[in-house]
């Protein structure tokens, strides 16, 4: 039994600082879903067609994406390492770090945490299984 348990299964330390280096920083790609879009755009009070073409790529293979900046890839929405739209950001945004890339070992959890202040910060609170399952899960 114990040997199906993963490699966190006690929790792991992670608070988040709202250091925006999640935001910025190397070439990728914030996904986005219709429904998305529209609780992004009610937010900024414009319409889901305007959102798209202010703030929406279309990657190859045709998912959508946000736009980042080409000089140094900040999220379109980064602004003074400040989320702008941070209650209604993307399910993407709001589930890291617990991505199953995060969490595929010790390591890369590790080295997520080299960019990623707020893992292992040492204020953070143990995350429960539970709760990282949840955003795995999400
Ligand atoms: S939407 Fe907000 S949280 Fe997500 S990458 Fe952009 S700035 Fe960061
Ligand atoms: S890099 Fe980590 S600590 Fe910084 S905003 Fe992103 S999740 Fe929070």
């Amino acid at each position: 039994m114990t040997d199906k348990l993963p490699w966190y299964h006690k929790g792991l330390p992670f608070k988040c600082t709202g250091c925006g280096q999640c935001c910025t920083g190397a070439p990728g790609y914030v996904w986005v879903t219709d429904e998305e879009i529209e609780e992004m755009a009610a937010y900024i009070e414009i319409t889901p067609e305007d959102f798209v073409k202010r703030y929406v790529r279309k990657a190859p293979g045709g998912r959508l994406a946000l736009i980042e900046r080409p000089k140094n890839y900040d999220c379109v929405f980064l602004k003074d390492k400040k989320c702008t739209i941070y209650p209604v950001r993307p399910k993407q945004c709001q589930t890291f770090p617990w991505w199953k890339e995060t969490l595929s070992s010790r390591k890369e959890w590790e080295e997520t945490g080299s960019y990623c202040e707020g893992i292992n910060h040492p204020e953070a609170p143990i995350i429960s299984l539970k709760e990282i399952e949840k955003g795995l899960n999400s």
